[in-house]
């Protein structure tokens, strides 16, 4: 069985009364709980746990890891990004979501800036579906609409995308690339815009569907190109010996 762990910063839920009375018990619990429903052996982790959470045993025993932070992008520990990258590059899933695109985990796979546009003013977003045939977006119509949206727009400062999966359209007139799917040494990454934290956006039936959808494409699989690395011996008979060599 696929093994997710729900990583949360878990600051606002803590401060805010708006977000606490969203997510009572941490956004964390919200999609751990949706993602359990649909199949799925969850834990979770924050911030606050030590080394977050993110031990080598806990990334050892994860097949997924979901990220979701905002306040506290700094106080993410450097050795733990480290690791957690590592295990990405070794074949685990990762699932960065809305404010996640700052995190330091995120902008060390890309190796941009993740910059964006945004703006706070509850205006209604449909997130258009542009690779209908991508497992991401299976059982979902031509586009999800929210009712109440942070907005993020372009330019998305992110290396173009493996796939596009979704494309937001906002209220206000921006566009936003909203699923973006990236491969990064054997793992595989999607970057999913929805979830602002005073909207109850992880409550979505329809969000938490493409969550699952996400998790099960993100999930390793054998990766034969990833074990054919390091010296090769020759396919045809050629004289190996090479003066030049300083190995
Ligand atoms: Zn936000």
């Amino acid at each position: 069985m696929t093994q997710v762990t729900v990583w949360n910063e878990f600051v606002h839920e803590q401060e805010n009364e708006t977000v606490a009375e969203i997510y009572p018990d941490g956004i964390h619990t919200t999609i751990a709980d949706a993602l359990e429903e649909r199949g799925f052996e969850t834990r979770t982790a924050t911030l606050q746990e030590a080394e977050h959470g993110l031990t080598e045993d806990a990334l050892d025993d994860t097949d997924v890891l979901t990220w979701w932070g905002h306040a506290a992008h700094d106080q993410v520990d450097d050795d733990v990004v480290e690791r957690v990258k590592s295990h990405v590059l070794d074949g685990m899933g990762l699932l960065v979501l809305h404010s996640g695109h700052f995190s330091k985990i995120f902008r060390a796979l890309m190796g941009t800036t993740c910059g964006l546009k945004w703006r706070e003013a509850a205006e209604k977003e449909r997130l258009w579906v542009v690779e209908p045939g991508h497992p991401i977006a299976a059982g979902i119509d031509d586009c999800i609409e929210l009712d109440e949206a942070e907005m993020y727009g372009e330019r998305f400062d992110v290396p173009q995308p493996d796939a596009l999966v979704f494309n937001s359209w906002f209220e206000g007139g921006e566009v936003f690339r909203s699923g973006c799917c990236y491969r990064r040494g054997s793992g595989r990454i999607f970057y999913f815009r929805p979830g602002h934290e005073t909207y109850p956006i992880y409550h979505d039936e329809t969000i938490q569907h493409v969550l699952a959808n996400a998790v099960e494409w993100a999930a390793p699989v054998d990766d034969p190109a990833s074990s054919s690395s390091g010296n090769a011996e020759p396919h045809e008979e050629i004289d190996t010996n090479d003066d030049r060599s300083v190995h």
